[in-house]
């Protein structure tokens, strides 16, 4: 099945003009031709429309979305391998907080595209929602694995580290206690995991591209680089360091990295300790 998405998008502005000029004639018309393309898409594409003009008061507004979301269900339900209708349901199962209802449709949208990031991403948040905790853990850990390095996958693994007592994701970066097992969080000086998905950002990701940067501006040849730029070597601190090793390292940074180095959410997420990790870096390649 060819995708029309934008030929129907087009054919909907052009219904939208002829019903605003009321030309109730051209817009029938232009409907048609879209379903004659694809009946489905159609249906998603007009129900993301309406779903986002809905007018009036909150409760009229919630009760109108839940009714274009039970249309968009029974779409889908109806022609379950378009993939791009269980993501649409869950977006707005999502909205109008149904998050079962999430759980279903990522569910049903997974069996069909088990790699599907927008569904995994979308499962993950409900979970968090819905307060289970070693689930979410899990539904993240796929995000990783799928895209560990898409901002969305890093920005939901700095917002939700992994208790080390039970496993499960913790509320948040600064939360005081762990949700599922009640021990201390990172805001009451308690552990955060060490291993599987809060460092899967900082080292499984970074670690191997740092590492690169830093052997190859401080040319060390890569199998060199490889045994001694490692977790072990970065807990050794006591090592000489000048400005010139900092200087060239952080400036191969740059290069590598490029504007991401600015964006607010790579800063936020990792510069504060990128800055430690290549110091660390430098001082264990000085052994
Ligand atoms: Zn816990």
């Amino acid at each position: 099945m060819p995708d029309y998405t934008n030929e129907i998008n087009e054919l909907l502005d052009r219904r939208d003009e002829a019903l605003a000029q009321g030309d109730a004639m051209s817009a029938q018309a232009a409907v048609n031709k879209a379903h004659a393309l694809d009946r489905v898409s159609l249906e998603f594409e007009s129900a993301k429309r309406d779903f986002g003009r809905v007018k009036g008061t909150p409760d009229e507004i919630f009760r109108q979305r839940c009714q274009i979301t039970q249309r968009v269900g029974s779409v889908a339900t109806g022609a379950p391998d378009r993939v791009e209708g269980w993501r649409l349901l869950a977006a707005m199962l999502a909205t109008v907080g149904n998050f079962d209802g999430v759980l279903r449709a990522t569910a049903s949208g997974i069996k069909r595209s088990p790699q599907d990031l927008d569904l995994w991403l979308r499962r993950t948040r409900a979970l968090i929602r819905l307060k289970q905790m070693s689930p979410a853990a899990k539904a993240l850990r796929y995000c990783v694995d799928i895209a560990g390095k898409d901002n969305r996958v890093i920005a939901l693994v700095t917002e939700h580290p992994v208790c080390p007592h039970c496993l499960g994701l913790l509320p948040g970066p600064h939360a005081a206690a762990c949700i599922q097992c009640g021990k201390p969080g990172p805001g009451a000086g308690g552990a955060v995991a060490s291993i599987n998905v809060r460092n899967q950002s900082k080292f499984d990701v970074l670690f191997p591209t740092v590492r690169k940067v830093v052997a190859t501006s401080m040319g060390m040849d890569e199998h060199r680089a490889n045994n001694l730029i490692t977790l072990k070597t970065l807990l050794k601190r006591d090592f000489g360091l000048t400005t010139m090793d900092c200087a060239n390292v952080l400036n191969a940074m740059s290069r590598e990295f490029g504007d991401r180095f600015d964006a607010p959410l790579f800063k936020s997420a990792l510069v504060g300790f990128l800055d430690l990790l290549v110091a660390d870096l430098i001082r264990a390649t000085k052994l």
